[in-house]
């Protein structure tokens, strides 16, 4: 697998990593941390210096300066951090020579941290294979001096354009007037698509931006992309569904799963990005059979109270919503150092809030990190052929669970099963009788997680009948859980995914993440390193990969007329508009088709109101 480039200095001068024994001292010294001591007695004095009075070091990692960062100063930017735990939070703490001591929050709720902590999987996560042995001792997505990561691919990022068609307030990547145009050809898509399947395959890929929709190949794109993965899935607001309810068909059937698209909130306030035309695009899945994960970016005092209503809208429309995936915000690109005080928010915050604004139904003992889903999912397709979609992480970057629908009601999963006793009972059978045993000791295990199941079932599933004979002979036979749906009108996954930021940077976690950016030079890097440190990566190459307009306009699918129709650029003051005149080519300005009137607005408003009011789907309204 190809490699990206260490930045000089990262992790500045120190031991090589391991060199310090971590079980020699009362915290852990990830190998990150390792290369700023010699020994021991070096680490405790560096985590004596930089844990506050009255807190208990956790980890001794590796992390960086923001200041250098912002400054550009990438060989000065490596820092030893320390994580440890006062008042009930973790924090995280380190020091710049220059720019003194910098602490964060990284879980308001010690407890949830350690509960998630309990669930370390690390030990179970495919490692990339080696390519001349075959051995699980592969280099990892790039590398090992710089991240670390011996993770393969779960979710590979394809960037196929920087050009998009709104201008949200955080984001990090749409091009500007005067920017690079970045639009990888056919041929750079197709070759960064065969280099994330190239290490065993990939589960899916997902084709991002900008808004990927803006290009007008992009039909091409997704069957291209399928060629190399099991999944297809865009990275996308979903707006031109709603008007071109065709193209959903046609990515379809060239390919797409879905839409991974942005969903900060039930109010075109919050959810200014697509409030007016998420229904109809909403329905437009739904008729061309692909599926949506509605992703909010949870910001702290902007949309962090409506948490609860985008879980009921997902409930209610979940025969089309395949999951909500919470995401806190990240302090990278467009928002300032500054609001970052009033605006953080963590993976427990966003678990408490979604407890209280639904009333109990998603209560906050029904999370459990990604990573033991991942061992769920390998689990069955060791035993069954037929494993869950799997993606794996750092027990603290990533929670998920699911509530079910029942009528008008949402259930929670643990008054279904005891989730965390279930997970358990599988992590003890693998311990045991190993991942796929035969004969005799299959028999046994299964007997045993029959009887461990029958003491797990919650009050709901008891009090309805569901039969945990019939659910285990279902997960063999490769119908996972059809007893369940007999009972449910529907199950919706939910996550909360907290990406990296340059306050709270841990290589320890980038080392355990499994979403990565293919780039067009061949290199294949972490999300957090892809967008955290851009200038390095994304940056770097999407300035060695741009385009002038006038090398946009020879490409087959851009044509002068396209070009030139005033919808498809982005206006403004002294901004072109005019193909091949002006500073570059941006989005569609959709604002004409954004002109939404009033019956429409009712229509819209009343689709929300059902959904989460009555769980109707927008369906039933539109
Ligand atoms: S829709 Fe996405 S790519 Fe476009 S400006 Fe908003 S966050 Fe950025």
């Amino acid at each position: 697998m190809s490699r990206a480039v260490k930045p000089p200095g990262w992790l500045g001068a120190g031991a090589p990593a391991g060199a310090v024994d971590g079980a020699s001292v009362e915290f852990e010294v990830t190998d990150h941390g390792a290369r700023f001591v010699s020994d021991a007695a070096a680490a405790r004095r560096l985590v004596k210096r930089l844990t506050p009075d009255g807190g208990t070091p956790l980890t001794l990692t590796g992390s960086l300066c923001p200041a250098c960062h912002a400054a550009g100063d990438f060989d000065a930017m490596g820092l030893p951090m320390v994580v440890y735990e006062l008042a009930g939070e973790i924090r995280c703490r380190k020091r710049c020579p220059d720019h003194g001591a910098r602490t964060d929050v990284i879980w308001r709720d010690a407890a949830l941290y350690h509960r998630a902590r309990r669930w370390d999987e690390r030990a179970r996560h495919p490692a990339v294979p080696d390519r001349e042995t075959g051995g699980p001792d592969g280099e990892g997505c790039c590398d090992t001096a710089c991240c670390g990561s011996s993770v393969a691919t779960g979710i590979g990022n394809i960037t196929v354009t920087n050009r998009c068609d709104r201008s949200c307030h955080y984001c990090f990547f749409y091009a500007e007037s005067g920017e690079p145009l970045h639009e990888p050809s056919k041929a750079e898509v197709r070759a960064m698509a065969e280099t994330l399947a190239a290490d065993g395959g990939i589960g899916a890929i997902q084709l991002t931006g900008g808004e990927p929709t803006v290009r007008e190949d992009i039909v091409d794109l997704v069957a291209i992309a399928s060629e190399s993965a099991d999944q297809v899935l865009l990275n996308s607001h979903g707006g031109r569904f709603a008007h071109e309810p065709d193209l959903a068909h046609r990515l379809s059937e060239a390919g797409a799963r879905g839409l991974y698209t942005s969903f900060d909130g039930v109010d075109p306030e919050t959810n200014y990005k697509s409030y007016w035309e998420f229904p109809h695009a909403l329905s437009a899945c739904r008729d061309a059979g692909m599926c949506a994960m509605l992703v909010p970016t949870v910001v702290g005092g902007w949309n962090d109270d409506q948490l609860g209503d985008v879980v009921r809208f997902g409930a209610a429309n979940a025969d089309t919503v395949c999951g909500v995936n919470f995401q806190p915000v990240s302090f990278v690109g467009r928002l300032s150092a500054e609001m970052r005080a009033d605006q953080r928010v963590t993976i427990s915050d966003v678990i408490d809030r979604v407890e209280a604004q639904t009333d109990g139904a998603v209560p906050r003992e029904a999370w459990l990190p990604l990573p033991v889903y991942y061992t769920v999912s390998e689990f069955l397709r060791q035993w069954t052929g037929e494993g869950l979609y799997g993606v794996t992480s750092s027990y603290t970057s990533w929670m998920m669970t699911m509530v079910f629908r029942d009528g008008d009601d949402l259930v929670p999963v643990t008054d279904v099963v005891d989730v965390a006793g279930l997970l358990d009972a599988i992590r003890d059978t693998i311990d045991d009788y190993g991942w796929a045993p035969s004969g005799l000791d299959k028999v046994r295990a299964g007997k045993r997680l029959i009887g461990d199941l029958d003491g797990l079932l919650g009050p709901h599933a008891r009090e309805h009948g569901l039969d945990v004979r019939r659910l285990v002979r279902e997960a063999i036979d490769g119908e996972f859980a059809a007893s369940v749906g007999d009972l449910y009108d529907d199950v919706l996954p939910l996550g909360v995914r907290h990406f990296q930021d340059p306050y709270n940077y841990d290589l320890a976690r980038l080392a355990d993440c499994d979403v990565h950016y293919a780039m067009p030079d061949g290199e294949v890097v972490p999300f957090s390193l892809y967008n955290v440190v851009p200038e390095l990566y994304r940056d770097r190459v999407k300035r060695a990969h741009s385009i002038t307009v006038e090398e946009w306009l020879e490409r087959d699918y851009a044509d002068l007329e396209s070009a030139a129709d005033e919808r498809r650029t982005r206006r403004g003051d002294g901004v072109i508009d005019a193909a091949g005149e002006g500073e570059g080519v941006f989005g569609a300005d959709l604002t004409y088709d954004r002109a939404v009137d009033a019956e429409t607005r009712t229509t819209v408003d009343r689709a929300y109101a059902a959904a989460i009011e009555d769980l109707d789907p927008v369906w039933s309204v539109l």
